[in-house]
């Protein structure tokens, strides 16, 4: 499996149709971040921006995406750090991690009176990327 090393940003308005990969598109209009799976397995991945979701680092070149990228649900599970736009590969989740993750930030959600789970469910995602499509011009 050949996986991305290094991520080039690209600041948009909106997240276009077509991404490449080794691309992070940073929406900040709509506090979004979207690349495709740096596994190279062409996943969308979709990291909302928010006090209780991601948070990111803009050092005027590389950018910093905190906590890691867990992709636990698509099939190539992969588990990544963003840092300086380097691409860090972590462990793999194990079940009982994506359960405790998904509670903590079930936790999180609900100390700001927001309940949604912020568990990557690509369902959400879509909705997410399907509004930002549905915005454009
Ligand atoms: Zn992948």
């Amino acid at each position: 499996m050949t996986g991305v090393a290094t991520l080039t940003n690209e600041f948009v308005e909106y997240v276009p149709d077509d991404l490449s990969v080794g691309v992070l598109y940073v929406c900040m209009q709509y506090a979004t971040v979207v690349h495709l799976c740096c596994c190279g397995c062409g996943n969308q991945v979709v990291t909302p921006l928010s006090p209780t979701d991601w948070s990111l680092i803009y050092n005027g070149e590389a950018v910093t995406l905190h906590p890691s990228i867990g992709n636990w649900s698509f099939p190539c599970q992969s588990h990544y750090w963003i840092r300086g736009s380097q691409i860090t590969w972590a462990g793999k989740w194990m079940p009982d991690q994506i359960a405790a993750n998904r509670t903590r930030d079930r936790r999180a959600k609900e100390g700001t009176g927001i309940v949604e789970e912020v568990a990557p469910k690509s369902g959400a995602w879509r909705r997410i990327i399907g509004r930002l499509r549905w915005l454009r011009p």
